[in-house]
C-alpha cells in the first residue's frame, strides 16, 4: 500500500497529472487546482491545504506515479 498525497497550495493547474493519470485526477477549473479524486482531507505538517489517498493496486500505484513524476511543481507525492 502507498499513500499518494497532494498539496494544493503550490498547484498551479497546469493539468498535467490529470493528463497522464485521469483515473485518479481531475481538474477544478474554477479554483485553477487539480483534484485527487476521493482523496481525503489531512491535516499537513507545515499548514496549507492538503488531500491524500491510500493505493493498493500496483497499477493504481504507477498511474499515480506518473502523475508525481510530470507535476511540475512537484505537489504530489507516492509515499512507500
Ligand atoms: S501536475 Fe501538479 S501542478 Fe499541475 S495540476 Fe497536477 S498537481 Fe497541480
Amino acid at each position: 500500500m502507498v499513500k499518494v498525497t497532494h498539496s494544493l497550495d503550490n498547484c498551479i493547474g497546469c493539468g498535467s497529472c490529470a493528463a497522464v493519470c485521469p483515473k485518479f485526477w481531475d481538474m477544478d477549473y474554477e479554483k485553477g487546482k487539480a483534484v485527487l479524486k476521493d482523496g481525503k482531507k489531512s491535516p499537513p505538517a507545515g499548514g496549507g491545504e492538503e488531500f491524500e489517498l491510500e493505493v493498493t493496486n500496483e497499477e493504481d500505484i504507477k498511474c499515480n506515479q506518473e502523475a508525481a513524476d510530470v507535476c511540475p511543481t512537484q505537489v504530489i507525492k507516492v509515499i512507500k
